[in-house]
Parts: C-alpha cells; structure tokens; sequence
C-alpha cells in the first residue's frame, strides 16, 4: 500500500511516517529529508535549495519531482511508500497521480492531521532532531526521553527553518498552496481526517486501525 500524510510543518507527520513505517514494513518518503540530505552533500541542487528552505518557501515543483520520481521507480519500494510532505501543491498532486499510474501504483490511504497554529507554533520551536538517526524530540515536552536518548545528545540539533520568522512564512504557504489539497482529495473514500493534537500513540493507533481493516 501507498500512503499520504497530509497536515501543516508541526502537525506529527514525520513522527507518525515513523511509526507507521517500522509497523508495516514501509518506506517514509520525506521530501524535506531528501532536500537536507542535497543541502548535507553539498550537491548543485544542494546549494540552491538551502536559501529556499531557510526563508520557509516551497523548493520549485521541478526539483522536488525529480528527487521523488528516483523513489517510485525504485523497485525496493513499490507499493510500500509514505508520502511525508508531499503533495504541497495541486501541481505535484497531479504529478503524483501520473506518475504512480505509470508505474501501476497507486494512492492506498490519505491522513489528513488536523492541528491548530498556536500548537503547530510550540512543537516547531521546541523540535530537536538526532543527526545521527533522525529522531525528533521536543526540547520543552521530552526532557527525559531527550536525556535517555541512545545516540547522546550531542547529535540533538534545531532545525535552522524551525524559527519564529521562518514559521511565518511555512504557515502561510500551507494555508495558500497546500490547503487547496486536502478538497481535492478530501470526497475520496479513502480520505481520513485525524485530529493530530492527540498524543502521538493515540494518533497512531488511530492510523493502525484504519490500515489494518
Ligand atoms: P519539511 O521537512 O516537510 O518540513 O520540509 C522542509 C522544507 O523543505 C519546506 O519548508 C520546503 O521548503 C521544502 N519542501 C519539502 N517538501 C516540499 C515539497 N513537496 N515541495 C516544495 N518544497 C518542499
């Protein structure tokens, strides 16, 4: 099964992609990760997305698609994707939709997580993510798990777009291109609203439930 997790930067995709992944034996897609990792190898894609990222803008369609296109053709992980941070306009949900039928795959099950801006705003400024394995923390909410944390903490860094000028702009570009997406998938049968301020196992579970029916 293919999946998409919907929500705006803050609403638990990443860690719900995480959980969801290692339970069903999946892979997690996060377009964000496979733009940092561009950014990390100082590649020529690399050094013009940095900028885009840092200022809270959507990287162009272009980019984003190809980085994504290497993915589905992949045949490790046919029929075993999560969508994390993408679709983020209607353009690439059209892409989407055309380049999953030409590789006879399709979408499977849609979560939209629903979550306020006041909340959005404290999880973003308080994330801290392990270099080392990609696990994200909330410096103000995971104190001790932060302090038991098997990589050290050493390797727990912010996020350079996960500042209060930054997030401005994240949420604005949510509302204006990304928002447009939830009506267009939300009369599919396979479309799922969540309310995403729940602890995150309640959320899980919930996502569990639906996918194991
Ligand atoms: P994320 O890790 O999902 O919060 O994404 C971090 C940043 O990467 C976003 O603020 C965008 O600048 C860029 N990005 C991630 N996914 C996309 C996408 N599908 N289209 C355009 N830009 C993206």
């Amino acid at each position: 099964m293919n999946l998409i997790l919907l929500g705006p930067p803050g609403a638990g995709k990443g860690t719900q992609a995480k959980f969801i992944a290692k339970k069903f034996n999946l892979y997690q897609l996060s377009t964000g990760d496979l733009l940092r990792e561009e950014i990390k190898n100082k590649t020529e894609i690399g050094k013009k997305i940095e900028l885009i990222i840092d200022q809270g803008d959507f990287v162009k369609d272009n980019i984003v698609n190809e980085l994504l296109k290497k993915v589905i053709t992949n045949s490790l992980y046919r029929n075993r994707i999560i969508f994390d941070g993408y679709p983020r306009n209607i353009t690439q949900a059209e892409n989407l939709e055309l380049m999953l039928n030409s590789n006879n795959q399709s979408i499977n099950f849609i979560f939209s997580l629903k979550v306020n801006r006041e909340t959005i705003e404290k999880r973003i400024l308080g994330r801290i993510t392990c270099e080392k394995c990609n696990k994200t923390f909330n410096k103000y909410l995971n104190k001790e798990e932060i302090e038991k944390h098997e990589c050290g903490v050493t390797y727990l860094k912010k996020r350079k777009d996960d500042n209060q000028e930054s997030i401005i702009t994240r949420y604005e570009e949510y509302i204006k291109k990304t928002k447009p997406v939830l009506d267009f998938y939300s009369s599919r049968t396979y479309f799922h609203e969540i309310d995403g301020s729940q602890k995150i196992p309640v959320i899980t579970n919930k996502i569990e439930d639906i996918l194991k029916v």
